[in-house]
Parts: C-alpha cells; structure tokens; sequence
C-alpha cells in the first residue's frame, strides 16, 4: 500500500478550478517532489492530503485512512510544514517545541529533535529573533515532533540563502534516513534533481509528468549544451546541420548550441575541419530546469 495515495483529486474555489484531476502515489521511504509554476495547484493538492481541506471530488489516502474523515488519526501519521508558516513572535524555540509536542499522544523527544536540527543553542529564543534558516529549521522539527511517518514539507527552502538550502536538504535526506516518507513541494529544480526519487509536474490543476527526475530530463527533447567563443565565427547552418542539433543562440559573446550527445560528438570535428579555435568551452547536461520548462512551457 502506498504511505500517499491521491486519486482523481478535483477542488475548485468558487468557478476557479484550482486542483483538475490531480493522480498520484508516494511510497513508503520515498522523497516525492511536486514542482509547478505559481497557482499550479501544488498547495491545495497537498492541503488535501494533510486534511485540511476537503476535495471537491477524488479519493486521497494516508497509510489507507481518509484525511478529511479520519483527520485525528491522519494527523499521528502525518506531519505537515505547510508555506507561509508563521508563530507567535514571542514564543520560544522551547516553548513551541514543548507546546507541539503536547498535541501528541507520543511525541518524538523534542530534545533530540532539537539537537538533530541544530537548534540546542537556540532554545530560549523567540521566533520573532530567529534567522529565516533557524525558522525553517524548527517548521520542520515542529513537523518532526508528533514522531511521524510521512511528512509534507511546502516550500521548505524559499528564501534561505545557498547555505541554508543545502543544510535543509541534508536535513531531508537525513529524515529520510530516519525511514519518513517525505512529499516535499518545490519551485526549486535543483532541489528536486537533488532530493527527490521521483517528481510529477503539476500545471493549471493537473498532473502533466511523473517520473524519476532523469527520467524528465531524458523527456524533455533538449539534452546538452556547447558554448564557446570561436576566434573566427562559425556558420549557423554549419551548426545546425549536426546531428541532433536543435537551437544556435549568442549570449554574451559565446555561441550556445544546444542539442545531444551526437551533437557533442560532431562538434569538435567541426571545428578541426573549419580551422576554428573554440574558447572557453563549456560542455553541459540539462538539468531539470530545462526538462520543467519544456513540460510546464512557463516562463519560470
Ligand atoms: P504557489 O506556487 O504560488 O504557491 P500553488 O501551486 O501552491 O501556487 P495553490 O495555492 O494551490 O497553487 O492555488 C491554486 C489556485 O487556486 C490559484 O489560482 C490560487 O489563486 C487559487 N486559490 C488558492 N487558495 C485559494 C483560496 N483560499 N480561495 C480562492 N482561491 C484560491
């Protein structure tokens, strides 16, 4: 059985259909990204599946229980970081922690928990004197502390900086280590190629991909990129005659050519046969980023 099951969800707001038909399934042990421009739908979906709202249509399950009807018991299940999480600016990291904990029947040691996330030196200080990072990491923790065993994490690493994204991401990894099964919602690629084993992209209310986030990348039609900067200019047509060649762009000087591997193969007897000398240049895959653009076609 699945730790998440979401099935044919609908939920309109009004004549604003903000969820249309939305399927999934996350395993148990297993980091499931959802990714989609703003408005997608990724927020409601996952509000269905904590219970706090309930769908219009569709069936969602949580280890077998429905959220809406068996909300307690989905609630020992499930812990839930939700976007745009606030508290009271005076409460203490001990106090909010102590005060989480008590909504539980049996509450994860929120000591440890503490430690775990980096949060011992912090815990007589108030929210309203926490760092974005520090918050972010005790959202989690309070999410952490009813001991459960899937967790929703919404927009987990929005405005941390480098540091902080990549100590968050530990963190995932780490509760996953701890056997927490984690749907985590993301406008980050980078954070899904990551963290996640697998990703659907959700776009105006539906599911428009699912798979591994290779498995996307290997989708979307362009795989690499060359950019260079030749001494003599190479011809256009010359470039995209190669085969699999799909786009010639100038960016900041530099040619990009963007195609795949027997793109990368053909170019460098080009440029031996043509005489011309590449500088700086720069082989790369597609990342994710370039695998949602081509899937969502926004303009993110
Ligand atoms: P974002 O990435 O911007 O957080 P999202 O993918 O999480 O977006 P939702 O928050 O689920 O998207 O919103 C989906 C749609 O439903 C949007 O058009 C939004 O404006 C609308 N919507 C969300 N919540 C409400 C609400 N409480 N009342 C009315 N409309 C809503």
């Amino acid at each position: 059985m699945p730790m998440i099951e979401v099935q044919d969800l609908h939920k309109a707001y009004g004549e604003r259909k903000a969820v249309d038909g939305v399927t999934f399934a996350v395993e148990e042990g297993e980091i499931f990204g959802i990714l989609g421009p703003n408005g997608a739908g990724k927020t409601t979906t996952v509000e269905c599946v904590a219970g706090l709202r309930a769908p219009d249509r569709g069936t969602v399950r949580v280890a077998g229980l429905d959220p809406a009807a068996q909300h307690t018991d989905v609630t020992r299940l499930l812990g839930v970081q939700l976007q745009q999480s606030e508290l009271q600016a005076k409460l203490t990291v001990r106090e909010a922690l102590e005060l989480y904990a008590s909504f539980h029947e049996r509450p994860a040691d929120w000591r440890a928990l503490a430690e775990r996330l980096g949060l011992e030196g912090q815990l007589g200080v108030r929210y309203a004197k926490l760092s974005g990072g520090q918050r972010q990491r005790l959202f989690i923790a309070l999410a952490l502390v009813g001991d459960p065993r899937a967790v929703i994490l919404d927009e987990l690493t929005t405005g941390l900086d480098p540091r902080g994204r990549r100590d968050t991401w530990a963190l995932v990894e780490d509760i996953r280590r701890g056997g927490v099964t984690v749907l985590l919602v993301t406008h980050f690629m980078e954070e899904a190629q990551r963290l996640c084993d697998r990703v659907a992209v959700i776009d105006r209310g539906r599911v428009t991909a699912l798979d591994t986030p290779g498995g996307l990348i290997r989708r979307a039609g362009t795989a690499r990129t060359v950019s260079f900067a030749a001494d003599t200019p190479l011809d256009r047509a010359d470039l995209l005659a190669l085969p699999g060649a799909v786009s010639v762009e100038t960016v900041d000087g530099r040619t990009v050519l963007t195609g795949d591997d027997a793109t990368v193969d053909a170019f460098v007897p080009l440029l031996a046969r043509r005489g011309v000398t590449a500088r700086g240049l720069r082989v790369s895959d597609a990342t994710l980023d370039d695998a949602y653009l081509d899937l969502t076609g926004a303009d993110q």
